[in-house]
């Protein structure tokens, strides 16, 4: 890599702030823009696969985020209404013999919290607050990134990591055409100590039932359990983390779901709603200086829990491809073709999952069991998360 080239990164969300510390340690001078006033996530968890973990022990800071997590035991699916369990994966120790890392659920604000920290500690005034990115400009040499009331700012290079509603994905490629899924994602945190003592596992677990499905799974220690809870409906098609819905609202969505869901439901102080959209793949993501990394240029359906984990991986990917390079376009090209295909096949995979979650015979207790052992047990499972989990950021080749 020629010198120590100059990024700008348009977004410091997990994505951002991920790509922001792997090239720091390349040696690239960064400085991130975000938005908000203060580094704040949303209050809900993130599981983060063994792919996910990887990337983070790598850059140093994966002990300091297992202290921070809860390491589930495994993950077993049940069905909506008779709470029946099956097995889906082992986790915990399984996750490190087999993969080498662990599979952690984190609250979201730990996680951004500590990849703040690590960038500041390689640059302390590298986090640029309540800076918003609203265009840009770039020649053959350089590019230009203008901020809302304050004056524009230079660089070698520029990475869109600002989400799914991102400026410079607009900035590039114009605006894009989301595909509203009719599933609305409920959210929320429940105090552990609310609930019945049989449901205070280490355990993550996947409901599903026709038409909607539930995810939940212990953050914090296991101080408190994080709620995720998809309903296909079509009155609803807002995309966005703030979203407040009622307890009355998601408890009819949830009815006639077994006992322990509405137990979770009943204690949810706040409970958050969002329209799943879907975009089609971009065949793109970079034009000469300028990329996009994480929803920005690859949001997907929650049903992988993989959204972040490829964020992540994208920022690692991108550090490893500009410090191979000596031209810094050439490496934003190969760090997109490192990543386009994987990604886009975790957005299929992801939209996949809302039929196999969500399926019809769940609703006949005679099919449902038969449709459980045969869908999500053995080879099937296998088949779609051993490609997720196996990528290793540090050693796939690249260019
Ligand atoms: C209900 C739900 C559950 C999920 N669960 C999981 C999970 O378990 N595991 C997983 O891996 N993924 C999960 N995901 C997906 C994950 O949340 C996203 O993929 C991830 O947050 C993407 O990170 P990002 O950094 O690309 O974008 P974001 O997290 O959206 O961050 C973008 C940042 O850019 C800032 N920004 C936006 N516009 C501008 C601008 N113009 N100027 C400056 N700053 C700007 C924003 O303020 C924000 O800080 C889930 C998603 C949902 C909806």
């Amino acid at each position: 890599m020629p010198g120590n080239p100059r990024v700008l990164v348009a977004g410091g969300g997990i994505g951002g702030l991920t790509a922001a510390l792997a090239l720091l340690r390349k040696g690239c001078d960064v400085e991130v823009y975000e938005q908000a006033p203060e580094l704040k996530e949303v209050g809900a968890g993130l599981q983060l696969a063994a792919n996910g973990t990887r990337a983070l022990y790598a850059l140093g800071i994966g002990e300091e985020l297992k202290a921070l997590s809860c390491e589930a035991e495994s993950k077993e699916i049940r069905i909506w209404n008779s709470g029946e369990r099956w097995k889906l994966h082992d986790l915990g120790k399984v996750s490190v013999e087999r993969y080498g890392y662990p599979y952690l659920t984190v609250y979201r604000p730990d996680l951004l919290g500590l990849l703040e920290r690590a960038v500041r500690r390689e640059k302390p005034d590298a986090i640029r607050l309540g800076a918003r990115c609203v265009a840009f400009h770039q020649t053959e040499t350089q590019v230009t990134l203008s901020l809302e009331g304050e004056a524009s700012v230079s660089g070698d290079a520029l990475v869109g990591a600002d989400g799914v509603h991102s400026r410079i994905r607009q900035g590039l490629f114009g605006p894009d055409k989301p595909e509203f899924t009719g599933v609305v994602a409920w959210r929320g945190i429940v105090p552990m100590n609310a609930l019945p003592p049989h449901m205070v596992r280490m355990v993550g677990t996947n409901w599903v039932g026709p038409g909607g499905h539930v995810v939940h799974y212990p953050l914090r220690g296991g101080e408190v359990m994080n709620f995720v809870g998809a309903l296909e409906r079509s009155d609803w098609q807002v995309e966005s983390w703030s979203a407040r819905g009622t307890t009355e609202e998601l408890a009819a969505d949830f009815k006639g779901w077994h006992d322990d869901i509405q137990a979770l439901i009943r204690n949810i102080p706040v409970p958050y709603k969002w329209a799943l959209m879907t975009r089609p793949p971009m065949s793109r993501w970079t034009v000469g200086r300028v990329t996009l990394l994480g929803d920005a240029c690859h949001s997907m359906v929650p049903f992988l829990a993989q959204g972040a984990v490829m964020a992540i991986e994208d920022g690692f990917i991108l550090a490893r491809a500009l410090s191979a390079s000596q031209d810094l376009p050439a490496g934003l090209l190969k760090y997109e073709e490192a990543r386009r295909d994987r990604a886009r096949k975790a957005v299929e995979g992801s939209a996949a999952n809302i039929g196999r979650f969500h399926h019809p015979a769940l609703a006949d207790p005679a099919q449902a069991r038969d449709y459980v052992a045969r869908e999500w047990a053995g080879q099937n499972v296998a088949e779609r998360y051993e490609w997720l989990f196996r990528y290793d950021v540090t050693t796939v080749p690249i260019g």
